[in-house]
């Protein structure tokens, strides 16, 4: 599996629709301060679920859509498109391409699609746990998170180990069942006293 293309529009300094093809290998992205850089990298992580705007390098969400110049107006909305090459079928889908999609409106409201199918963000956090390519995952080397990977507290480097070892999907659906099992406890403990109340 490698990132193929990455659309965007209305994103940051991207106001026009942008398309960046990759290859197998290594790209390198190149230009000047403040050209743009690091808003691409920022798609990447946007477009697979990043909801901390502080992360982004913003106040608060809506600061990522592209917010005018001195040539043109604001936009309202911003889309940024990942497509993954997933011919060795990583990812479970039966899709030789994968392409991942959030548009976020002023209003802060978003919208995700898989394939041009309108899911949740769930859906796109499930389908990358365990690649390496979340939004948390090392498959994104931000400036200083080497460092902060080494002296970071030991449970926070163990998980980036469950990430590769792949043992994160069943750690998060472990939770998730142990929810419902102390909900549905709950339920049946009112139940119980409504039961003696009514005897
Ligand atoms: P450096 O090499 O200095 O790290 P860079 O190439 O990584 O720079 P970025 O940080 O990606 O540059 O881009 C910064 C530019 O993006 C700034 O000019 C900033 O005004 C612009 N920018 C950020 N958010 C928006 C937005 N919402 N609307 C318009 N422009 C934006």
């Amino acid at each position: 599996m490698f990132l193929k293309r990455l659309e965007l529009a209305g994103f940051k300094s991207f106001a026009d629709k942008t398309e960046l093809e990759f290859v197998q290998g290594i790209t390198a992205v190149v230009g000047p301060n403040g050209s743009g850089k690091s808003n691409i990298s920022d798609s990447i992580r946007w477009v697979l679920g990043e909801q901390s705007a502080r992360s982004l390098r913003g106040g608060k969400m809506e600061d990522i859509i592209f917010a005018g110049s001195d040539a043109r107006k604001a936009v309202n909305y911003g889309e940024v498109s990942l497509t993954l090459d997933n011919s060795d079928e990583s990812l479970s889908l039966g899709f030789n391409e994968v392409t991942v999609t959030r548009r976020i409106h002023r209003s802060g409201d978003s919208e995700y699609f898989i394939n041009k199918q309108a899911c949740r963000l769930k859906d796109i956090t499930e389908l990358f746990m365990d690649t390496g390519i979340g939004k948390e995952a090392y498959s994104i080397i931000g400036q200083g998170r080497i460092e902060e990977i080494l002296s970071t507290k030991s449970e926070d480097r163990r998980g980036i180990f469950e990430e590769a070892s792949g043992i994160v999907k069943y750690k998060s659906r472990k939770k998730e069942a142990e929810k419902k099992l102390a909900d549905t406890e709950q339920n049946l403990l009112r139940i119980h006293d409504l039961v003696s109340e009514l005897e």
